[in-house]
């Protein structure tokens, strides 16, 4: 599961704009801030590749990475921006969901939550949206370094209570690794995790 390779492929507006390479995928997936950036950069140990996505008009696109000319890393957009207006939230949503039931070769989505935070709703209703569609899903628990905020709970706290939400109405028990990317927890795990799910 070791990262040899990394290469930036396309930036794609619309699902059937992506590769037709038939690789296996990985989507990363979260709320802005969640960490994304940081975690992909984490991953692969270059710092320019994930700024490649952050680049002004690049961010509302999906975004492809070959990793060992094998496999790709794909960068989608962030949701739940506080100021984004209705009408981009519904934007964000329609051009996700097509990917998400168009893309034949995704393996899995990654969905980044913030472990710094106690459970979002729309965290929650991204993680129920993925189960209803039978789109395989991993939990990945982003800056579980950071010790708790004045009054706020540790993060092993927060993933509890999101793990409790998410068991209330949804009847699998997707597979979900703590990561840090200041202190490189999870990162081994993580790499190791999607190596088995390719190969499965
Ligand atoms: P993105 O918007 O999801 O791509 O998020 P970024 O990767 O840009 O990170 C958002 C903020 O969270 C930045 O200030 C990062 O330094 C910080 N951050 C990201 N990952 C971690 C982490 O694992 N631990 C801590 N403590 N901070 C993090």
């Amino acid at each position: 599961s070791r990262v040899k390779e990394v290469e930036f492929v396309k930036s794609s507006g619309r699902a059937r704009d992506c590769p037709k390479d038939n690789k296996p995928e990985f989507a990363i997936l979260g709320r802005s801030n969640v960490g994304k950036s940081s975690l992909i950069n984490a991953l692969v140990r270059k710092k320019e590749v994930a700024l490649t996505s952050k680049k002004p008009g690049k961010t509302q696109l999906i975004n492809h990475f070959l990793v060992n000319k094998s496999w790709y890393i794909v960068d989608l957009p962030g949701y739940g921006f506080a100021k984004a207006s209705e009408t981009a939230r519904m934007d964000w949503s329609s051009f996700t969901k097509g990917y998400f039931m168009n893309r034949d070769t995704l393996v899995a989505v990654l969905l980044l939550i913030d472990a710094s935070v106690p459970p979002q709703k729309i965290d929650l209703d991204c993680a129920n949206w993925l189960g209803r569609n039978n789109i395989p899903m991993t939990f990945v628990f982003t800056k579980c370094d950071k010790m708790k905020v004045s009054k706020g709970k540790r993060p092993d706290e927060n993933i509890r209570e999101f793990q409790q939400l998410i068991r209330q109405n949804y009847k699998v028990h997707p597979s979900w690794i703590m990561t840090s990317s200041v202190t490189g927890l999870g990162r081994d795990e993580l790499l190791l995790h999607m190596s088995q799910l390719r190969n499965y």
